[in-house]
């Protein structure tokens, strides 16, 4: 068997693992971080080109309600006073998002006041509400309409969400939409949490000082060399597929998957926001991102990038986790398995299957070093 040089192997090079490393090295601990990609990061990847940091995995704003959690990133870099204001382009008309009376008034002229606004949604929810009759909404529809009323749900969600999802929304968990704020104030604020911005200089330099004291080696899949690799650590924290370690025994977890589609324009200013999204069902994709507005950047040229949803098969990127009650349920299982053991901790958005947010990957992985630490 092959000596154990390493207090931890580290499957994947993403924000999960960076944040436990930064603590692992002070307390003296030698660390081995292998990813398969060809550059540490994962998916807040930034890459500078024409002097723009490009967000190579779509767009990353860092928000977060914690103090604890904001002072702990500002150890690793400098954050810009960004503020995400996306807007929506819907056949050709432009709303604000997230939803708040900016938006009322843009779908209804004669709305006003927040009243004016409440009373209209009130008017328009009233019949899905009546329908469910106390009870909480069963799908995405259900809860969309009852929220912010029938239009508002045709304008900006019913298109956009069936495109990213690939679903009907009358198919698709409540949960997903729950995380957007509604608003009876003139705010287009995307975020209600207290701490907001980008780190200046983009996301890799921020995550190159997390991994700062460990051995890094990129281009190397954990499956290429399971075993040897886990020979290697007392203990291994992997961020990859959870489904995938298991070699898939419970059947295959479902994922969503994007394209993007870059290009890089002679012109200063495309579109005059970081985000626009396209909430129409025809549009193939679902957002345009300019990135250098995320910097406040003046170079002469722009970069944008598209994102198409897609369905995700083996090879492709795992993006998002469906959790909807069927896969849910499969991952208990995975999860089951993995609590049989102590050697392998599972982490991060693909370890543990969720939807984690920058500031709940790091609140996750502090959890984790604690433990282990
Ligand atoms: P990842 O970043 O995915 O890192 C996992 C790493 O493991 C990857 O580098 C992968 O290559 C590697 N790996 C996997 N399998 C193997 C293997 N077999 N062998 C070796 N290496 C392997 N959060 C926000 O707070 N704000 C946002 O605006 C925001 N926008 C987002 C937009 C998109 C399109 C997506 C997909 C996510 C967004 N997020 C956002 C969430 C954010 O990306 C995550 O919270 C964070 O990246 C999770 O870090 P992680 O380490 O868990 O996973
Ligand atoms: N959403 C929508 N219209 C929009 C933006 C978002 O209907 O213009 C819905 C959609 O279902 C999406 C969810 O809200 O999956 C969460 O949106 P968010 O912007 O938080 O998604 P992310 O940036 O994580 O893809």
């Amino acid at each position: 068997m092959a000596e154990i040089k390493y207090d931890f192997l580290f499957v994947g090079a993403g924000l999960f693992n960076a944040t436990i490393v930064s603590k692992a090295v002070k307390k003296g601990k030698k660390c081995l971080v292998i990813d398969k990609r060809n550059h540490i990061a994962g998916n807040i990847y930034t890459e500078e080109t024409h002097g723009i940091n490009v967000h190579k995995y779509g767009a990353h704003i860092f928000h977060t309600g914690e103090k604890e959690i904001w002072n702990f990133v500002q150890e690793f870099a400098e954050f810009n006073n960004y503020i995400n204001s996306p807007i929506a382009n819907f056949n050709g008309k432009l709303y604000n998002l997230p939803f708040n009376m900016n938006t009322f008034h843009q779908i209804w002229s004669d709305v006003i006041t927040p009243d004016d606004a409440k009373n209209r949604i009130e008017a328009q929810a009233k019949a899905m509400k009546m329908a469910l009759n106390g009870n909480e909404p069963k799908n995405l529809e259900e809860q969309a309409i009852s929220l912010i009323g029938k239009d508002i749900y045709e304008i900006l969600i019913k298109g956009y969400t069936q495109k990213q999802w690939g679903r009907k929304c009358t198919e698709l968990p409540t949960s997903i939409i729950k995380r957007l704020p509604v608003r009876f104030t003139f705010d287009n604020n995307y975020f209600n949490d207290r701490y907001q911005g980008i780190p200046i200089g983009g996301y890799t330099k921020m995550v190159e000082k997390m991994f700062e004291g460990a051995e890094i080696r990129l281009n190397t899949d954990f499956f290429d060399e399971k075993d040897s690799l886990l020979n290697l650590a007392d203990k291994v924290v992997f961020t990859g597929m959870i489904d995938e370690f298991f070699d898939y025994k419970f059947g295959e977890l479902e994922y969503r998957s994007l394209k993007f589609e870059s290009e890089v324009l002679e012109c200063k200013n495309y579109q005059g926001n970081a985000v626009i999204n396209y909430t129409d069902d025809k549009t193939p994709f679902t957002r345009i991102i300019e990135h250098k507005h995320f910097e406040f950047g003046v170079q002469p040229k722009t970069i944008i990038t598209r994102e198409y949803p897609k369905t995700w098969s083996r090879g492709d990127e795992p993006y998002y986790a469906v959790n909807d009650t069927k896969n849910s349920e499969l991952y208990q299982k995975y999860k089951a398995l993995a609590d049989t053991q102590n050697k392998v901790i599972f982490g991060g958005r693909l370890g543990m299957y969720r939807y984690f947010d920058m500031d709940d990957t790091i609140m996750a992985a502090l959890k984790v070093a604690d433990e282990i630490l």
